[in-house]
Order: C-alpha cells, then structure tokens, then sequence
C-alpha cells in the first residue's frame, strides 16, 4: 500500500505499453531510476536524439515527458541548454531540509500530545520491513521506506495538506539521497525506533528533539558529497527501455 505515497515509485515491468499515460510513466521512471541509480549525475544534459533512439518514441512524447520531470523538479529545462539533471546546490538542500523540519517537528509535537488516541502498528511493521531490507543491502528500497516512515507518521495526524506539502518534499530528498549519499546509514532505522518510542510515552518535548536531531543529521550528511558529473552515454542506458508497439 506504501507503493502510491510518492512520485518516484517503482518501474513499469513490461515495456509493452497500451496508452500514453503508459508510456509517459515508463519514460518517466526509467529516467528517474537512472538518476537515482547515477548512471546519470547532476549537470548531464538530457539530448533528445539518442533517448527518442533509446526509447523508440517521437520528440513530442519524449517532451511531453520533460515537461512531467521539470514539474516535479526531477530535470530543468535550460534555455539553450534543454533539460539537465539540476545540480542541487547547498541552499537548496537546506532548503529542502528547513522545510521538512518545520513540517516534521509540528507533526511529531501534534502526535505525543494525543498519543493514547494513537494506532501505531502500522509505523512498527514499516520499520522492521526497513531493518530486514537496510540488512539485505538493498539500497533502493530502503530509500523508498525510509521515506515512507516519516510519511506513514505525519498521516498519522490526519492532516493531508501538511501530507501532500510533505510527499512532495520527500519525493525531491530521495532523489538527493540516490545522487549524491554515499553512505545509505544517515536516516537511521534506530533513531526511527527512538522517535517512535517518544511518541509512544507521550514525551513532546524528547520527540521534538530527536525529530531534530534525525533531520539535522541526514541533510548534513548531504553537504560533503560530490557527485561524478560524466557524458553518459544514454542510448547505453536506456537500451533496455525500449517500447515494443
Ligand atoms: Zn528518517
């Protein structure tokens, strides 16, 4: 049920495709997973030529794709450049980060008030599924979880504009994380457990402070990082991808 909460979910399976919108979201995923899986870094111009190549559709499709990427701030589109992968520069990082924090802490505040009125068996079984694939190395999933949980959790406080506000920025940290973290160990399962446990007891003022202290944490872990920006080669890439009519 995880699988809906945010933009950058899994990949089609099948390249045989029925509709447009099947095709904008193959495109779209494949792109989006070959940013995440840096094939592609910061800075890589996205030339039309060889993906419309790669994935055996018109530049008018594969536009209209761009147009998707650039909404979500996945691309940008540059006069006289066209789209590129957008370096996230230290601002926007902290940005991002400022902004989930002031979300996150009124969330966690909200929850250890009324935590008797609480059902949190959902947000246990969600950590323990991040323990079990954080330990098979699966690093992809576990990012995708990592974010769930602090999704799973401002649900909890049934406000879906600060949870829309929320997926958005959560969907724009994955693909931070997949760009540019080297060591997939900042958005700890343990502090998840410890910010849990503080709600649980109905303790505000410890669950502010680790809610803090987690974020404060994993958008550090963003600053010293410095991803490869190469000239892949996309038809290489994108291969595989290729729709079959
Ligand atoms: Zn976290």
């Amino acid at each position: 049920m995880y699988e809906e909460r945010m933009s950058l979910s899994a990949p089609e399976k099948s390249n045989h495709l029925s509709n447009n919108e099947d095709t904008d979201q193959h495109i779209y995923h494949a792109i989006v997973d070959a940013i995440m899986n840096r094939q592609i870094g910061p800075g890589t111009r996205l030339v039309e030529a060889p993906l419309c190549e790669a994935f055996g559709v018109t530049r008018g499709v594969l536009r209209r794709v761009f147009v998707k990427l650039a909404h979500d701030r996945v691309i940008e589109i540059q006069p006289n450049r066209g789209a590129v992968v957008p370096e996230h520069d230290f601002q926007e990082t902290e940005a991002i980060f400022e902004a989930r924090s002031m979300l996150e802490i009124g969330t966690v505040k909200k929850l250890a008030r009324k935590y008797k009125q609480l059902d949190l068996s959902e947000l246990k079984a969600l950590i323990d599924k991040e323990e079990k694939v954080r330990s098979a190395g699966n690093l992809k999933e576990w990012i995708k979880l990592s974010g769930d949980f602090h999704i799973c959790l401002c649900e909890a406080n049934h406000n879906p504009i600060v949870t829309g506000y929320l997926q958005t920025l959560i969907a724009r940290t994955s693909l931070l994380i997949g760009m540019y973290e080297t060591k997939p160990n900042h958005c700890s399962v343990e502090e998840h457990h410890a910010i849990l446990e503080a709600i649980e007891q109905g303790d505000e003022q410890k669950a502010i402070k680790l809610m803090e202290a987690h974020l404060g944490e994993y958008a550090r872990s963003f600053l010293d990082e410095q991803p490869d920006t190469k000239s892949p080669n996309l038809i290489d890439i994108f291969q595989n991808k290729k729709l079959q009519k």
